[in-house]
């Protein structure tokens, strides 16, 4: 009998849920932990604080004296909080977050010891890090790197260590990270909407793009997910007999949370309280043992960070609640897989939403102008924006009839489309007063009144107009949120740059008044973006073919998807933006095409070892049982024992033939990847790993189910789908 499932099963069975301490307000514990204005007015000098003030405002840097202030105040506030070590955290290319713990402690030369932490600490670090992916940017410059304090996310405590956000570049500039790109992104969009904003009002000083994300997961009882080597080792499992039950019967989704798993939300969200992210819906997902925690949006670099923090907090609650949390975008085949839907805005520093109608025809008209060019960005940059979401595990989900497919469309609702449609129909140069009136009363007029019911929301969509924000639904649940907010915030910063300069032109050279100036490159957009706009079924296989009809990228998978980074576009887009050079940008695609590699030859290997130790000789051993007993019934019938046994031959021979096959090809998959590790250039591999490698990934299952099936219940060696999507 297979110890390490049925050992598995009986731990799982023996569970007991944790009562947890739910005394205390939500909103005295929030943010107890962050060193935030709070603490700051508390610990800094007027100086410090208007200094770190003024950074996070207009990035103005900070110089050694103040960062010695800041240090000792943070010092102080840490030590009184129990802190112990401090850290520079940090967002490596590995897509999590890495850090490297220094303690206060310091040994002073008198043999005394007292507890040290200043400016130099606080600004900039040289963490040993050199085995980080860096995509040749290391070797090529034979550059260090280091991390640099980023004041824009507020350092926080987690246990006993001082966390400080930062960001992780070389000493030559280059980023090595996921958050200085991001940090630069920001940065390009805000002076690109600023400008337009002030069409519309002149007192906008600062735009920030806002993110909420909602995280999907899988909990799964840690016993049983350890006793799986696949879902240990890869994130996913590799075979695995469907459930008869899966989620058909639409039982879980938004059903009574199970107790263990609210004690466990409740633990993680009191955790996150005091961290400062502020957690606000969680119930279950369509697929059974799947749930959805989604927090109030916050700017977008604070939001990716606290939710790389969430996924961090996320996996240790559920350890000491005995459950495994999977961020896998497709841990169980047959069952949905884990998104992360990015819900992404602009807002100004006078507190308007830029993606909100306003109660004024100006305001609307303000409305418009950031929507149609997001959808204009979102049109002439499409391909790289499905770029920004592609993973190994993201192509299991994507396009598996539960997400959008790897087409980016953008949904807008029925109404707005009229009144798109409408605006296309606007004059060209001047415009009467009586369209003028028209438009303001009966065109843009209408639009706050259209929003308050634009109930008939498309799930299918990738891009999604929700009323106030977009909502990017392709992202997947195991990425880090900086990525494809990088790239939508850079794509529309360029499309903004673009905007305010024809418009300006219009007003400059034909003597266009302002609003007349706005509606006439409208319209042009409008135009020129419709392919982009898709109202229908995302997940049918007619919109497929009306998108290669239309022209837009169908990028299946991530080598394919990745080659655009580095396409000349790509390049003066970025470098025009002021985001990534052509060098960082080649890294990055060398690192996530290196990635594809790593994940899929890893699977290989586990599921290499998982066939020839473990479900072949499994199959053996049902093999056996049969043979005993075609032997004990050939015995006592002697010549008829054939028509006696007849069932048992005939299972017999069927476990033969699974044996033969199953071996058969993983042999070939093993042959494969040899030839795609053999292959000289990365994108080379990475296609061979792609189209020779991880087809084999499904025919083996196939035969590896069919035995499941087959083989006896007690001799199976993995904890079956049933078992572990139904344990509470
Ligand atoms: P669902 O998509 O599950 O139906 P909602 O559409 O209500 O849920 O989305 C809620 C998410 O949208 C939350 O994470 C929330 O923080 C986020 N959100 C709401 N307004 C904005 C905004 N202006 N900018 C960014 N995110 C927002
Ligand atoms: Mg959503």
């Amino acid at each position: 009998m297979p110890k390490t499932r049925f050992q598995a099963l009986a731990e799982s069975q023996k569970r007991e849920y944790k009562n947890i301490d739910e005394s205390g307000r939500r909103s005295e514990l929030f943010a107890r932990q962050v060193f935030n204005e709070e603490k700051m007015l508390q610990f800094l000098t007027k100086e410090a604080f208007d200094n770190v003030k003024s950074a996070i405002f207009h990035g103005s840097k900070i110089d050694r004296k103040i960062a010695d202030q800041v240090a000792e105040g943070m010092k102080a506030w840490a030590l009184s909080m129990g802190a112990t070590h401090y850290t520079h955290w940090f967002q490596p290319l590995t897509g999590a977050t890495a850090e490297k713990h220094d303690a206060f402690f310091d040994v002073l030369p008198e043999g005394k010891a007292m507890e040290k932490f200043g400016g130099a600490q606080l600004v900039q670090q040289e963490p040993d890090a050199s085995s980080f992916p860096s995509g040749g940017i290391r070797n090529t410059f034979e550059a260090r790197g280091y991390t640099a304090w980023d004041p824009t996310s507020p350092a926080f405590i987690y246990k006993t260590t001082l966390c400080i956000p930062t960001i992780f570049v070389a000493y030559t500039g280059e980023a090595l990270d996921n958050k200085a790109p991001l940090l630069r992104a920001l940065h390009a969009i805000d002076q690109a909407a600023t400008s337009v904003a002030q069409y519309f009002d002149k007192n906008v000083r600062k735009v920030y793009a806002t993110l909420g994300w909602e995280q999907e997961y899988f909990l799964v009882d840690k016993a049983l997910a350890q006793s799986r080597l696949d879902l240990t080792m890869t994130g996913r499992t590799l075979v695995g007999n469907f459930s008869a039950k899966g989620q058909q019967l639409d039982d879980h989704y938004f059903g009574v949370i199970p107790p263990r798993v609210l004690s466990f939300m409740s633990d993680l969200e009191k955790q996150c309280t005091q961290l400062g992210i502020p957690v606000k819906t969680r119930h279950n997902e369509v697929a059974p043992n799947q749930f959805e925690l989604a927090p109030v949006f916050e700017e977008a670099n604070l939001s990716v960070d606290h939710n790389l923090l969430l996924m961090d907090v996320m996996e240790e609650v559920a350890s000491r609640h005995n459950f495994k949390v999977l961020f896998h975008e497709k841990p169980f085949a047959g069952i949905n897989g884990s998104g992360k839907h990015n819900n992404w805005s602009l807002a100004t520093d006078t507190g308007v939403n830029l993606l909100s109608p306003g109660t004024t025809p100006m305001k609307n008209l303000q409305f418009l102008t950031f929507f149609v060019n997001t959808i204009k960005a979102v049109d002439t940059y499409e391909e790289l924006l499905r770029s920004s979401i592609a993973s190994a595990s993201n192509d299991h989900r994507l396009g598996a009839n539960e997400a959008p497919p790897p087409i980016i469309s953008i949904f807008i609702g029925k109404q707005l489309s009229d009144v798109l449609d409408e605006l296309e129909g606007v004059s060209k140069g001047k415009l009467s007063p009586e369209e003028k009136t028209e438009l303001k009363l009966n065109v843009v007029g209408k639009i706050p009144e259209i929003l308050l019911d634009n109930t008939d929301r498309n799930r299918t969509s990738p891009f999604a107009f929700t009323g106030n924000k977009f909502e990017m639904r392709g992202v997947g649940a195991k990425m880090n949120c900086a990525k494809p907010m990088t790239m939508l915030s850079t794509i529309v910063a360029k499309q903004l740059t673009d905007f305010k300069k024809e418009v300006d032109a219009l007003i400059d050279k034909k003597n266009l008044k302002k609003d007349e100036a706005v509606f006439n490159v409208l319209r042009e957009y409008i135009k020129t973006s419709k392919r982009i706009r898709f109202e229908g079924d995302g997940y049918g296989m007619e919109w497929q073919e009306e998108a290669r009809r239309r022209k837009l990228s169908f990028n299946k998978n991530t080598p394919e998807a990745l080659q655009i980074i580095t396409a000349k576009e790509s390049v003066d887009l970025f470098k025009e933006m002021d985001v990534m050079s052509e060098v960082e940008l080649k890294a990055r695609q060398e690192v996530e095409l290196g990635a594809y590699i790593f994940h899929i030859q890893i699977e290989g290997r586990v599921l290499g070892e998982m066939v020839y130790n473990h479900i072949i000789p499994a199959a053996i051993r049902y093999q056996n049982l049969l043979l005993e007993n075609i032997g004990g019934l050939k015995e006592v019938y002697g010549a008829v024992h054939k028509k006696v046994a007849e069932s048992q031959l005939n299972l017999l021979e069927q476990v033969g033939e699974h044996i033969l096959e199953i071996k058969k090809l993983t042999d070939e998959m093993t042959d494969a990847r040899k030839r795609a590790n053999g292959l000289s250039t990365i994108n080379k591999k990475a296609q061979a790993y792609c189209n020779n490698v991880k087809p084999y990934f499904d025919t083996i299952r196939e035969q590896s189910d069919r035995l499941e099936k087959l083989i006896a219940d007690d001799l199976w060696p993995f904890t079956k789908y049933r078992e572990i999507l139904f344990t509470k």
